[in-house]
């Protein structure tokens, strides 16, 4: 007879954002061993894929790459190579090479106040997804610019997640459920329901099982100045924050994919929803725009 399960949930900050991890195990103990190496694993991707950490591999590699090809671990390439993809999917609506001016974001929301046209057109030069390149064969990435800076934030909570799971399925734990701030991800149900209840950040509720549920959107992270608000997701057609209001929701078998595609909604809105579900086979996204 099958052990009988009991809940268990905890809670840590990963890349800068509350990680809370649900799972049904037959003893505290496994569920503390199999969680602690979860989060473990999300250390490690964090130091891989963080913009934040000056001392990532990505950073690392901000720096290393400019003009010549550079090797990257397997993690890293593999979520850049995602990001890449459906940065040409969505011509640049989604892209992970709009570091500098999420920076230049993140100094509006400092100061109040936007950056001098002179600043934000010499941002603009080096952001773009042209503008970097990959070699699957080699595992290898090469800029085409100085001073550009990538970034990982929309795609890479969803696959730290997935990873995530697939750490605690090693451990014999398959009812679990992992979020990091609007990334979720969810494994087989509680014993007893079918699915997993969601509350949603709008209020009510959804339900989720095997599958992943990202929101993103400008509803929760912007600046307000002159009146306007800058969400932080960058406009890659501005150069700056998101000005709309809108909130994407996308539905589908991983986390890397429902992170990234509610990130790429957010910005294309309600009318790039058919174009990502035909790229997507089976993904749910919906989009509310104000
Ligand atoms: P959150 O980080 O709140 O979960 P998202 O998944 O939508 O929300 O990711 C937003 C993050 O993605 C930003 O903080 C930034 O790091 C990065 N980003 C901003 N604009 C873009 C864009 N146009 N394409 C890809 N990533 C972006
Ligand atoms: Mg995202």
């Amino acid at each position: 007879m099958a052990a009988r399960l009991e809940r268990f949930e905890f809670s840590q900050i990963r890349m800068g954002v509350d990680t809370p991890i649900v799972v049904y195990a037959p003893s505290e103990a496994r569920a503390v061993e199999a969680c602690r190496a979860a989060y473990t694993r999300i250390s490690q991707l964090e130091q891989q894929m963080s913009d934040y950490r000056a001392d990532s591999e990505l950073n690392m590699l901000c720096k290393e790459a400019v003009g010549r090809w550079r090797r990257v671990s397997r993690e890293l390439f593999y979520v850049l190579w995602r990001a890449h993809r459906l940065a040409q999917q969505t011509d640049g609506a989604f892209d992970p090479t709009v570091g500098v001016l999420v920076r230049l974001w993140r100094e509006a929301r400092r100061t109040g106040r936007l950056p001098d046209a002179q600043t934000l057109q010499a941002a603009r030069a080096r952001a773009g997804y042209p503008l970097m390149e990959l070699c699957p064969r080699r595992r290898a990435v090469r800029l085409k610019a100085a001073g550009m800076q990538l970034d990982l934030g929309g795609i890479a909570k969803g696959y730290a997640c997935d990873n995530a799971l697939r750490v605690l399925r090693r451990y014999g734990i398959t009812r679990a459920l992992i979020q990091m701030g609007g990334d979720i991800v969810a494994g087989e149900p509680p014993p007893d329901a079918p699915a997993w209840r969601i509350a949603l950040a709008e209020g009510g509720e959804t339900t989720l099982a095997r599958g992943a549920l990202s929101t993103s959107g400008s509803t929760e992270q912007f600046v307000e100045i002159d009146g306007i608000r800058y969400a932080h997701i960058v406009d890659p057609r501005t150069g700056l924050g998101l000005t709309k209001l809108v909130l994407a929701r996308a539905r589908a078998r991983d986390g890397i994919t429902a992170d990234s595609l509610a990130t790429a909604a957010a910005v294309m809105g309600a009318a790039g929803i058919p174009r990502l579900q035909r790229l997507y086979k089976g993904v749910q996204i919906e989009v509310w725009e104000g």
